[in-house]
């Protein structure tokens, strides 16, 4: 079965495009935290590289005028070209980066000189004559601001092939106020970064030396190749020239999450991403059940709809909680009217609703009542009352809580007017048989009556001439043989009179007696009931009746009329099977072999049986199986003036009883027809079964 449900589709879609905006959400989120941390990264990165570079320049700066101090501090006796030398090799031996220190005079010409013990003459390629243009420059520069000036750099060529860039720094040498010469320190920039920056570099970080427009002078360590670096630049600007320290940093930059900011970020957003995909599965699951659900909700909805059988559920306060349209439908009331209320219900009729009350209140109590269902009458909002099948059964919840009853309600009035037809149309069928079979009285009375009529007009006849003769003086009148004629002429005619008026009773008995009452009578006083006309019947057909009768068995409850009849035309069938089969030329019986037995005992072998069962066993033709198959059939009938009503009418009525009818063949001739009654128990209970109460609200 599908269903469909549009406003469930567009929940789903409008859920599907909320998740994808939630999701595209946190991916930016996420995006941008990964981002910020790696900035913030970077920033931390870049400002450490900008401290080092810093201290590297404030380094060099005093490293510098330290060495400018040890200079000046050689100069500051007075001594010899040749007594200088000592000192100031020993100065070149402590500072590596100076390779050449000069003293020169007033005019710039050499004094003396010494070079750095730890390499070769750096001027051994290029002649120190051919420098001179700078030193000249710096020396005049100083001399003019009376302090040490350095010169521009330039590129120093060396035996080995390559090459270095130097400065000098031209120091000028006063006593009182008036220039005596200079001092001039050839600085390598190498040293300069490798001896004056007391912080040794770490791995993957480069010092350089540039000038303002970019060109490298002096590199000292070497970065390791990556795809990002970090640049910090200071500016060193000594007396005559500025140098940009570089300082390039490679470190931290390779790995994709620089630090652990970062991969925390990124760790608790793949959780976070991974948390998402589980609720998004959880939450398309969940979609999936709501929608099983959906759909059980509606087909549910739609049976209870489609139901004819009305349904109520009750709380355990008696209070209604669900009613489905049948039963609005049934009784006539909104289901608004009807939920949450309590008793009285509004479909109680007033006059019962005080039974209902005690019912109900006898069932929340807890005492059940019985599953089987049970009757009652409700009455619709217009008044009208009508009669409903109640079935109760307990309301269990999930976790095995009773909660209240569930009920279904049937309205059984278009039963009842059903079976109240039938009833009427087999009241009306029996009373035609039952016509039918006075009929068939009327001419056994005629017969019958003429045999008492014939004698009692003989003895009248007789007694008349009797008279007669007395008068014409034969016999005096009040003779006494005549007087004993005349009497036992007239008993006779009372006797026959008597008999002739019994015979009429009984058929007057059985035709008037129609009310249809359940009493307690003995199977004795049944059988009595109908043999004057068993006799009647018996007689014209030449039959014999035996009754065989167990007179201890106990009284039957019972439509005495009705089982009346039934015994009389289990009876009638029988002496005609009987009697047919003579006339059909069948071996016939003798007559004193035509015997019809009437027998009556309990139905099982024990005596405590609470059956009692009556047979009519006849010796006739028996059963075939051609008439066998019909033979409760109504209107099924071999006879020429039989209605065929009989046995239809016979197993009916013992049914309503609660009996059975049925048939066997006795051998070696004949069928038995049995059936059985209850025996009557005490007197309230065959009350209680005759009554019915009704049952609940
Ligand atoms: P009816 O007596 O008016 O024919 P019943 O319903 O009493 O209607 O009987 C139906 C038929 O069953 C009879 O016509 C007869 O053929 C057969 N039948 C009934 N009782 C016996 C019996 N004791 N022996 C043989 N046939 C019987």
């Amino acid at each position: 079965m599908v269903l469909k449900f549009p406003r469930l589709a567009g929940w789903a879609s409008r859920r599907g495009s909320l998740w994808l905006l939630l999701l595209a959400l946190v991916v930016a989120l996420l995006g941008l935290l990964v981002w910020l941390a790696g900035r913030y990264e970077s920033s931390m990165v870049q400002s450490r590289l900008e401290d080092h570079a810093a201290l590297a320049v404030t380094d060099m700066r005093s490293g510098l005028n330290r060495n400018l101090q040890a200079i000046q501090a050689l100069h500051a006796r007075e001594r010899s070209a040749e007594a200088w030398q000592v000192p100031a090799a020993q100065l070149l031996h402590e500072h590596r980066e100076i390779l050449r220190l000069e003293w020169r005079n007033e005019t710039l010409d050499m004094l003396g000189f010494v070079e750095t013990p730890f390499r070769k003459s750096v001027f051994e390629q290029l002649d120190r004559t051919s420098l001179q243009t700078d030193v000249s420059l710096a020396c005049t520069s100083a001399r003019r601001m009376s302090g040490p000036v350095y010169s521009t750099s330039y590129f120093l060529p060396q035996a080995d092939g390559l090459g270095m860039e130097v400065s000098d720094m031209c120091l000028p040498l006063t006593d009182a106020g008036r220039v005596t010469g200079y001092a001039v320190a050839t600085y390598s920039l190498q040293g300069l970064l490798s001896e004056l920056v007391s912080k040794p570099l770490s791995q993957g970080i480069g010092l350089s030396l540039t000038e303002a427009d970019g060109t490298r002078l002096a590199l000292y360590g070497v970065p390791a190749r990556a795809s990002r670096s970090f640049v910090a630049r200071q500016l060193l600007d000594l007396p005559g020239i500025t140098f940009v320290v570089r300082m390039e940093s490679r470190l931290g930059t390779p790995a994709l999450f620089p630090n652990i900011l970062t991969a925390l970020v990124a760790a608790l957003s793949l959780a976070l991403m991974a948390v998402l995909f589980l609720l998004g599965r959880d939450m398309r699951r969940r979609l999936q059940v709501e929608n099983d659900l959906g759909e059980a909700l509606a087909f549910r909805k739609a049976m209870e709809n489609s139901l004819l059988t009305g349904l109520r559920a009750r709380d355990l306060h008696g209070r209604i909680t669900y009613v489905n349209p049948a039963f609005c439908k049934m009784v006539g009331v909104d289901a608004q009217e009807l939920l949450n209320q309590s008793m009285p219900s509004p479909y109680w009729p007033p006059e019962l609703a005080g039974v209902y009350q005690r019912r109900q209140e006898m069932r929340l109590a807890g005492n059940h009542l019985p599953r089987e269902g049970h009757e009652s009458v409700f009455m619709r909002k217009d008044g009208t009352r009508f009669p409903v099948l109640i079935m109760e059964a307990p309301l269990i919840n999930a976790v095995g809580k009773h909660t209240g009853w569930m009920s279904a309600i049937l309205d059984v009035s278009e039963q009842r007017r059903t079976e109240e037809v039938s009833r009427a149309s087999q009241d009306r069928l029996q009373a035609s048989a039952r016509l039918a079979m006075v009929g068939e009285m009327a001419s056994l009375l005629s017969h019958e009556l003429n045999q008492p009529l014939a004698a009692i007009s003989s003895y009248a006849t007789g007694s008349l001439n009797l008279l007669a003769h007395a008068s014409a003086g034969d016999q005096p009148p009040d003779a006494p043989a005549l007087s004993d004629d005349l009497r036992l002429a007239m008993g006779r005619i009372a006797e026959q009179a008597e008999r002739a008026g019994k015979v009429i009773k009984s058929v007057h008995d059985f035709v008037r007696r129609s009310e249809r009452v359940r009493e307690v009578v003995t199977p004795r006083a049944l059988l009595d009931a109908i043999m004057p006309l068993v006799i009647l019947q018996a007689r014209k057909l030449g039959v014999r009746i035996s009754l065989e009768v167990d007179e201890t068995c106990p009284p039957v409850l019972c439509d005495r009329t009705m089982v009346e009849q039934v015994l009389l035309n289990l009876a009638r069938n029988g002496m005609q099977a009987m009697h047919s089969s003579d006339e059909t030329g069948q071996p016939a019986l003798a007559l004193s072999g035509k015997v019809l037995t009437l027998r009556i005992r309990p139905a099982a072998s024990n005596a405590h049986s609470q059956w009692i069962e009556f047979a009519v066993i006849d010796q006739g033709e028996g059963i075939s199986s051609e008439v066998a198959r019909q033979l409760f059939t109504p209107f099924f009938t071999t006879k020429q003036e039989g209605m065929g009503l009989g046995l239809s009418l016979c197993r009916t009525v013992i049914e309503q009883h609660g009996g059975f009818l049925g048939y066997e063949s006795v051998q070696p001739q004949g069928t038995i027809f049995s059936f059985t009654l209850p025996v009557a128990v005490a007197k309230s209970a065959a009350g209680a079964a005759m009554h019915h109460t009704p049952g609940e609200s």
